[in-house]
């Protein structure tokens, strides 16, 4: 079976306008390409086109969310804001979620393009699938939109397949350069819903991705954080997938894993610091796809999120689709060799002793009741 591509040119048309980067109300900063442009996200399809693997993955039209579809996850006042900024001339969702007029409809495609790659695995039509939607979702929260992000599609995908597919465990992988805040939000006190993210330490948001946020009430123990210290590498991310992500998915034996999938760790990116590269994707997702073959099939659907470096993000994204669909092409990795031997890219004792501590969060996790309850 093929792995499923969700692409639309109508998510290269979200506008985020252009930017004076992070400070609004300094004037005299010269205007910019916001960071959250299509460039990066295009050059990513483009790459898999001219690498020959688009040919051999199953193309899988996006269909918008439902308002009753956001709605699971988002306030109703929330989603009402945002529909009403889009018919005039769009706006901020939040705090950094600029958009312009026609934003909403936008967004709503960018939710129901995850919902579309996750009914195509559960149909069993793909065998798994990537979903490069824009914009991205994993800092939206229940009512306000946040770092780019909207409407929270991973999120919103989670609960699709729990309400309407009858899925009774989801689990996300959250590998993007920040913390899955809003993921975190929507399921921390929910213990059907295991939350992972991987992210560099108080980056942002600031203020949360702490390793003592492990969920709330009944969802405790269903969260666990990796903040990794600045400059993580290979090294790193592979340990903490060997040692915390791939126990903490067996220990909670998901029906479907799903991966917010951003390539801001990578070592060009401009709204991080740490030192991933094409390999390290690879081999995050091939230790995710073995564990969802031994336990659900390997029901798996990645959507995107964050990524910055319009260089180097395409040849991250073909190392993920590469192992995805189980296939090699002759693209390669201009970077390769410069980004695999750099200094550091080993796992380093400071980077050990909080993977170390993330282990111990794996005895709280959330057991699924029996096995015939399943
Ligand atoms: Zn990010």
């Amino acid at each position: 079976m093929a792995t499923g591509w969700v692409y639309d040119e109508r998510y290269m048309w979200h506008d985020t306008g252009r930017s004076s980067a992070h400070n609004e109300e300094r004037k005299w900063i010269q205007a910019w390409e916001h960071y959250e442009n299509p460039e990066t996200k295009r050059r990513f399809r483009n790459l898999i086109d001219v690498a020959g693997l688009l040919d051999d993955l199953a193309p899988l039209k996006p269909r918008k969310a439902t308002e009753e579809e956001v709605l699971r996850i988002h306030a109703d006042a929330y989603v009402e804001r945002v529909r009403a900024m889009s018919e005039e001339e769009g706006g901020d969702a939040g705090v950094g979620s600029p958009f312009k007029r026609g934003g909403y409809e936008i967004a709503l495609l960018a939710a129901g393009g995850t919902l579309t790659a996750v009914d195509a695995v559960l149909d069993g039509h793909v065998q798994n699938a990537y979903a490069l939607v824009r914009p991205p979702g994993h800092h939206a929260e229940k009512d306000w939109g946040r770092g780019f992000c909207i409407f929270a599609n991973v999120a919103v995908a989670v609960r699709h397949a729990q309400r309407v597919r009858g899925l009774e465990r989801v689990a996300v992988v959250d590998w993007d350069v920040h913390h899955g805040n809003g993921t975190q939000h929507a399921f921390e006190d929910d213990p059907s819903v295991l939350t992972i993210s991987l992210h560099q330490d108080r980056w942002f948001p600031r203020d949360s991705g702490m390793i003592e946020e492990r969920g709330t009430g009944a969802g405790l123990g269903s969260n666990i954080n990796i903040p990794l210290p600045p400059g993580s590498g290979h090294g790193a991310y592979v340990a903490a997938f060997e040692r915390v992500v791939i126990p903490a998915l067996r220990a909670f034996r998901p029906d479907l894993v799903m991966v917010a999938s951003g390539f801001d760790g990578s070592m060009y990116d401009p709204l991080g610091r740490m030192m991933a590269y094409s390999e390290t994707y690879r081999q995050m997702t091939a230790l995710v796809m073995e564990a969802a073959d031994s336990l659900c099939g390997g029901r798996l659907v990645l959507s995107h999120e964050g990524g910055y470096s319009p260089i180097y993000v395409p040849f991250c994204g073909l190392a993920v689709m590469e192992q995805l669909s189980g296939q090699r092409t002759i693209a390669g990795d201009p970077m390769f060799e410069s980004a695999s031997t750099a200094g550091g890219q080993e796992l380093q004792a400071h980077q050990d002793a909080v993977i170390a501590l993330a282990e111990q969060l794996l005895s709280g996790i959330p057991r699924a009741a029996t096995a015939t309850a399943r």
